[in-house]
């Protein structure tokens, strides 16, 4: 017998076989952040309270980060700063200047392959039209322009942007950075068995009752509530990108929400990319990166990274099929292609 504890967008986690009682965790599902977020904490000797209000101290972290990251909403820090940060030098929080600058790391290290100034080109991809088009060709140039990591100015907590018209777009960073946040709140209160799952990007620490037992399930890019394979993993974070999140298919062709910002057309070659990490920003923002960067290029940082892991499903002739990272070589299962 298997017990499901969480069913999420990307990633499934599952307790394997096991002959011991059951373990009935304490749970809170939200819906935050655009999508799904599950605590789930397995300290069951810990009174129920006590762990509610560590759960509910989680969650008002989550909705922190949100407060400063989210683009969806206008009273965001992030929001002022697309409005105001092409004309003035804008004051931000400490922890939103942060993000950005972790943000300005990953696009030198990819060459620009991330890039949260990619925010005017996935504002042309109309993902939630029921009958979608594809942007000019003009409009993608148009787009482009206001495209370039290298122009944003960071000194003292304040940001400048070099032209007017730039935006940032935080949505490759900030769920890891909130399940980061949500982690060290419960580590604090001395919670050592949980998971934080927000849509996919996900952290896990265990105690003795569920070490060995967690295994991370990589969804079917390709089937709704089916699974591709999975890994165990004890403590350590996971992030899953896929060109089956945010979509449309024209004339068959599926374009998706992860911008190559060199072409401003959806990236091409991977179908999902999991990474597996030490925390679960690095995870979020390596996922996305990867996704642009391609199998090869792609595999080639998992690899050179230390501490971090990863699968990249693809297809060929077809077909799905997969690579993992070398550390993951003989540990991730493939039950259904
Ligand atoms: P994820 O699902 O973590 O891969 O993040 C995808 C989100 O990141 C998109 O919905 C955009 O908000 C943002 N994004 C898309 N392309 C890029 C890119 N090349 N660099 C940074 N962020 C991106
Ligand atoms: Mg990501």
């Amino acid at each position: 017998m298997r017990r499901i504890l969480l069913i999420s967008i990307c990633l499934l986690v599952l307790l394997a076989c096991t002959s011991q009682p059951k373990i009935e965790p304490f749970e809170k599902t939200k819906f935050m952040m655009g999508t799904i977020i599950t605590i789930t904490v397995y300290d069951v000797n810990k009174p129920r309270d006590y762990v509610e209000q560590a759960i509910d101290a989680a969650f008002e972290a989550i909705a922190r980060v949100n407060h400063l990251a989210s683009v969806y909403n206008d009273s965001s820090e992030i929001s002022l700063v697309n409005r105001e940060a092409g004309n003035r030098y804008v004051e931000v929080d400490s922890n939103l200047f942060k993000i950005i600058q972790q943000s300005q790391r990953f696009a030198e290290l990819s060459d620009g392959a991330f890039d949260i100034t990619v925010s005017p080109l996935i504002k042309l991809w109309d993902y939630h039209n029921p009958n979608p088009r594809l942007p000019s060709q003009e409009d993608i140039q148009q787009a482009l322009s206001f495209v370039n990591y290298k122009d944003i100015l960071l000194e003292n907590n304040r940001i400048k942007f070099k032209r007017p018209g730039m935006k940032i777009d935080l949505g490759g960073i900030a769920k890891g950075e909130a399940v980061d946040r949500a982690m060290s709140v419960l580590k604090k209160r001395g919670i050592t068995d949980a998971m934080v799952n927000i849509g996919g990007n996900l952290s896990a620490m265990s105690s003795k009752l569920t070490e060995g037992k967690r295994k991370v399930w990589v969804r079917h890019p390709r089937q709704e509530g089916r699974y591709y394979g999975y890994f165990t993993m004890d403590n350590g974070s996971v992030a899953t990108s896929g060109d089956y999140e945010r979509f449309f298919i024209l004339d068959s062709v599926r374009y998706h929400h992860i911008i190559d910002p060199k072409t401003g057309y959806p990236a091409t070659g991977c179908v999902s990319t999991t990474i597996r990490a030490q925390n679960a920003m690095l995870a979020d923002v390596l996922s996305t990166t990867v996704f642009v960067l391609g199998i090869e290029k792609g595999m080639q940082l998992i690899n050179q990274l230390e501490g971090v892991e990863g699968v990249i499903i693809f297809e060929e002739n077809k077909r799905l099929t997969d690579i993992v990272s070398t550390g993951l070589v003989g540990k991730f299962f493939v039950e259904d292609k």
